[in-house]
């Protein structure tokens, strides 16, 4: 019997009140700050992930979902969002529109990792983009969209540690510092960090494993190594955070998992951490289009993990509105009331009153039964006698109370 992939799982009806609801705060929240949708492809042309994200790092070595087509094309599937809506921008002249460009997108991304609570090899990403603008005032206003996505959510205790990056003229002296540091300690390495030393020695920072953490400790600081452009935007961009009141921790080993990020990198924690504890994270990709085929363009995001926010809001047993549920039950007794109740259930969801008919043979009890475990609150019951009548019963079906009501009057009664 074939399951779900391994890492994927089914979002059950029960589960969705959770997706409606941060799906509607992120709407919200998009529309707070003029950013517009766009949707992507949920494969691309598997350069795309390889230019952007770059080799070196987990998510291009390790865990893309690549295949060849029947043309023999080779596709990845959607391993993150933002190089998709570069590769959008690019391709649609959006550089043309007044800059910068504000975009949104949710969807899947897939990646090939060890499933376990709050990783799963395909997860969901909120995430949003505005593109073709330096200004750190637009950093500072994207962490603070992020910040006030959290809060809108209803979630607390939560920290944004900021880090800045540097950008090319200044990490490569950077690197070669941090390089120099590591050699000192090949020995105490993981495999994987001794393949980054040499590859992407970035990422050395971000090793999760104790040992590697502990020579990251005593790694000099990418902030002593900033050009004095990328010292200023940093300071800016701290600068105008205060200006809005928005609390961050600056962390100095912050790098993040993609490697196309610039200057501004950020990433939001719940205070308590577990081992798949980010909930977001974003900064600044100045290089990114241009290393897909376009103009020079600044540009900021950030993304967040659906399936993690919503074990968050579940650990802090945030208070989620309930969804709709159906006005009434129709239910019926014998042949000539079930064609009624058919014309009545059409009638009334025409007068937008949601109805669940019931259908098969069960007994009125059965019926009834069922409308209980839907949760519905009233019941229309049409028997012989009520259909001589041009009337049907209404059942409330919490106290049980029953009352005959001409059919012409439903409608009124159950949404007045
Ligand atoms: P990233 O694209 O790696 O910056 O990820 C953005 C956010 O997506 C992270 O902060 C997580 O909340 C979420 N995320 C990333 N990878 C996974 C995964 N494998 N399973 C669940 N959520 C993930």
């Amino acid at each position: 019997m074939p399951k779900a992939p391994r890492g994927t799982f089914d979002i059950l009806p029960q589960e969705h009140i959770y997706w409606k609801y941060v799906e509607g705060k992120a709407t919200s929240l998009c529309q707070l700050y003029g950013y517009q949708p766009l949707s992507t492809p949920i494969f691309e042309d598997a350069q795309l992930f390889i230019k952007t994200v770059a080799g070196g790092t987990d998510i291009v070595d390790k865990e893309m979902y690549v295949f060849a087509d029947k043309s023999g094309q080779e596709l990845a599937l959607r391993a993150e969002g933002t190089a998709p809506v570069c590769r959008a921008y690019i391709e649609h002249g959006l550089f043309n529109l007044p800059q910068p460009v504000k975009l949104y997108y949710i969807g899947p991304a897939f990646r090939y990792e060890r499933p376990q609570a709050g990783r799963y090899r395909q997860h969901h990403q909120f995430g949003f983009e505005a593109l073709g603008e330096a200004d750190p005032a637009l950093d500072a206003e994207v962490i603070e969209m992020a910040r006030r996505f959290f809060d809108s959510l209803g979630l607390s205790r939560l920290s944004i540690h900021l880090n800045s990056i540097g950008c090319k003229l200044c990490r490569p002296g950077y690197l070669e510092v941090l390089r120099q540091h590591y050699s000192g300690y090949i020995d105490h390495l993981c495999p994987d960090c001794k393949a980054r030393l040499v590859r992407n020695p970035l990422r050395l920072l971000d090793c999760k494993k104790t040992s590697c953490q502990e020579i990251a400790k005593t790694a000099p600081k990418i902030t002593d190594y900033l050009c004095p452009e990328c010292q200023l935007h940093f300071q800016s961009v701290q600068k105008y955070l205060g200006a809005m009141n928005i609390p961050f921790h600056l962390n100095p080993r912050l790098v993040r998992g993609l490697d196309y990020y610039t200057r501004t990198v950020f990433e939001v924690e719940p205070r308590e951490k577990g081992g798949q504890s980010t909930l977001g994270g974003g900064g600044r990709y100045d290089d990114l289009i241009e290393s897909l085929g376009g103009k020079p363009t600044p540009a900021v995001g950030f993304a967040a993990g659906l399936e993690r926010i919503i074990l968050n809001l579940k650990k802090q047993k945030t208070d989620i509105p309930a969804l709709p549920e159906p006005d009434a039950f129709i239910a019926y007794m014998g042949e000539e009331a079930k064609i009624e109740a058919l014309k009545i259930a059409s009638e009334l969801r025409k007068a937008g009153i949601a109805v669940i008919m019931a259908t098969g043979d069960k007994s009125l009890r059965g019926q009834l039964r069922q409308a209980n475990s839907l949760g519905i609150a009233y019941a229309l019951i049409l028997g012989k006698q009520e259909l001589s009548k041009r009337s049907i019963m209404l059942r409330d079906m919490s106290s049980r109370e029953q009352k005959i009501i001409p059919l012409a009057e439903i409608a009124k009664i159950l949404k007045p």
